[in-house]
């Protein structure tokens, strides 16, 4: 055998040599001793590989105590059940409080277009006696509607940069 076993240590390893291929390495190995250094950092290197796989092997058991630590945190809670009537009674009084602001806003809301739509009907009829005036209330509402569509597309532009 001539040279170093860098590429026959990891088959000797592994016992997938012939017992004459073996003895021939073991041979040099006792008169090698940069071979001897290669063969411990393989067998330190495999080591560690083997411990790594079986600490990755470990979430079986890593859920198991996850489970258990989030069972004994809900414990103390499940004990004094009359807590969760504390968010829920808010939330019905919110419920309640905003079904009741919801009413006056709709009656709000309702005399608020009803006047719109008189002033609209009222604007109406006094713009179409005015041919002139017409036309310049279609060109402002037409400036006032593409300014304010192109203001909203400025503004969605800056939030979603
Ligand atoms: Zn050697």
């Amino acid at each position: 055998m001539t040279g170093h076993l860098e590429e026959q240590l990891s088959a000797y390893m592994d016992e997938e040599l012939s017992d004459d291929e073996r003895r021939q390495i073991e041979a040099h190995l006792e008169i090698c001793e940069s071979c001897q250094v290669l063969l411990e950092e393989l067998l330190t290197l495999q080591s560690n590989i083997t411990r790594t796989y079986e600490e990755i092997q470990g979430p079986a058991d890593f859920e198991i105590r996850v489970m258990q630590v989030i069972a004994d945190r809900q414990e103390p809670a499940a004990a004094g059940k009359g807590w969760i009537f504390v968010p829920l009674l808010s939330f019905m009084a919110l419920g309640l409080l905003w079904f009741a602001a919801g009413a006056i806003l709709m009656k709000l809301i309702n005399g608020f277009l009803k006047l719109v739509v008189a002033l609209v009907y009222m604007a109406s009829h006094f713009v179409s006696g005015v041919p002139v005036l017409s036309g310049a209330v279609v060109v402002l509402s037409l400036i006032i509607l593409s300014t304010s569509v192109y203001s909203l597309r400025r503004l969605l532009q800056a939030s979603t940069s």
